[in-house]
């Protein structure tokens, strides 16, 4: 990812991750991409073939012929498996709960990865802010900002039911939790690797949480050797 500055940031379900990676990007004019869609839409693709979402086989199978897109324009977010448009349906509760045994295959995670740095280095823009689980670590760890948002479990639980206004919010609660639990076990994205700058949004609002993001980035982009 030679001259596009890139902007690592990881962090769990509800932490506001994506809408404040977002936000960023549009104030760096830098580009976005959300690394969590990749995923989704492979589970979506792996339902919509009818085969099972916990064959790995089967999986790696479809992930084999995926013909994904996804826009880096944080103002024209889209995500398309061949000719149509999933932004929408890789949000639905079925694609949530298959989507962590489709991000555990080893094989799988690669493949996407290669996806994500080929993305970001085509972008015709000066930076791409990367967000997901493993950016600061695996996919771009020389990244020259590097950044974990947090929040509470119970507050990041509430804010997943406010999106979320037609489910119950005890529900979304669980499922959230427990999609948690199971990428934990694939990618520690609750402690920050060394040099990653923590960012607690518990306490934050979302104008707070985007200074925030913003405030670490220019401290470390205009530090001399990135400090
Ligand atoms: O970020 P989002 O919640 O949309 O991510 C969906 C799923 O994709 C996560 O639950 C996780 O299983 C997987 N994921 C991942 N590594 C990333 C981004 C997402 O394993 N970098």
């Amino acid at each position: 990812m030679t001259d596009v500055t890139i902007v690592a940031v990881d962090g769990p379900a509800g932490s506001g991750k994506s809408s404040v990676s977002k936000h960023v990007a549009r104030a760096l004019g830098y580009g976005y991409l959300d690394t969590g869609a990749a995923y989704r839409a492979l589970a979506w693709h792996v339902l919509e073939q009818g085969a099972d979402t916990a064959d790995a086989a089967a999986v790696q199978a479809a992930a084999s012929d995926f013909p994904y897109s996804i826009s880096l324009d944080p103002d024209r977010y889209w995500v398309r498996v061949g000719a149509a448009d999933v932004t929408t349906a890789i949000r639905e509760p079925r694609v949530s709960a298959a989507v962590s045994a489709v991000a555990r295959i080893p094989a799988v995670r690669e493949q996407v990865n290669d996806v994500f740095r080929a993305l970001a280095a085509a972008s015709n823009r000066p930076g791409v802010v990367i967000e997901g689980r493993d950016i600061t670590t695996v996919v771009a760890p020389d990244a020259p900002v590097r950044i974990l948002l947090t929040a509470a479990p119970e507050v990041r639980a509430a804010r997943r039911a406010a999106e979320l206004v037609d489910q119950d919010a005890a529900v979304v609660a669980t499922a959230l939790h427990r999609r948690d639990a199971a990428d934990a076990a694939v990618v520690d994205f609750l402690t920050a690797a060394e040099g990653v700058e923590v960012v607690d949004s518990t306490e934050l609002d979302f104008a707070q949480t985007v200074d925030a993001v913003l405030g670490v980035v220019h401290q470390k982009l205009e530090a001399p050797h990135g400090r």
